[in-house]
């Protein structure tokens, strides 16, 4: 499910620079990793012709320190990587770029930028803008995806990102996420309504597609 048409193990990276209100993943984004590098390679080995890819995710897998040597030795092990990202570290995506270290992007488009700082607690929409322009100008495979919860993102946001996505030159699909009840999150938010559905899209610039 996580790296389209391939089998794939996901290595979830702790620690992150954002604290999305909705975050599904407190234990992952505030803990400490648990599995040595050695043992994941270790496991890959054993998963050969298996397993086509790894998943880079986290947390925010591009700021952990040895994210390179880490992509380097799975790729030398004959996998395909895919990175997710909240787009917060361009420096990172055009590095890796150029050392041909990406197979599959999947990029965070958290929110409108007038409610990024809200949503996020952080303040990196410059550097999310920068990441899609080095993705658009690459030619690596590349998504967009948003996760929605009712209570902090609606259709008229959905809108202006999907302007802005056009405009700034992305014209493929925008996934999202519709955001699931009754799971732990980073902040305590009330019952999300899930209210959207496929054909309010249909006026979008930019196709729309629901993953769930
Ligand atoms: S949802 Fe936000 S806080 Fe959670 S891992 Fe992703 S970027 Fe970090």
């Amino acid at each position: 499910l996580d790296y389209p048409d391939k089998t794939a193990c996901i290595l979830w990276f702790a620690g992150c620079n954002m604290r999305c209100l909705y975050c599904y993943n407190p234990e992952i984004v505030l803990g400490k990793g648990k599995i040595e590098f050695e043992k994941v390679l270790q496991f890959l080995q054993k998963r050969k012709g298996l397993l086509d890819a790894v998943v880079f995710s986290g947390g925010e897998c591009t700021i952990h320190k040895q994210i390179i040597p880490y992509i380097q030795a799975i790729k030398k092990a004959g996998f395909l990587v895919k990175v997710d990202t909240n787009g917060s570290n361009p420096a990172f995506i055009q590095k890796a770029i150029e050392a041909s270290l990406l197979d599959y992007v999947a990029v965070d488009f958290k929110a409108p930028f007038s409610k990024f700082e809200t949503i996020t607690k952080s303040e990196f929409h410059s550097e999310f803008s920068q990441t899609l322009q080095i993705l658009i100008q690459s030619n690596i495979p590349f998504e967009i995806r948003t996760t929605v919860h009712s209570e902090l993102l609606n259709e008229e946001d959905l809108m202006e990102m999907c302007h802005y996505l056009h405009q700034h030159g992305y014209k493929k699909t925008l996934y999202i996420q519709q955001f699931i009840n009754h799971t732990k999150t980073l902040s305590p938010l009330p019952y999300s309504k899930n209210q959207l559905s496929a054909d309010r899209f249909q006026n979008f610039p930019i196709p729309v597609v629901l993953r769930n």
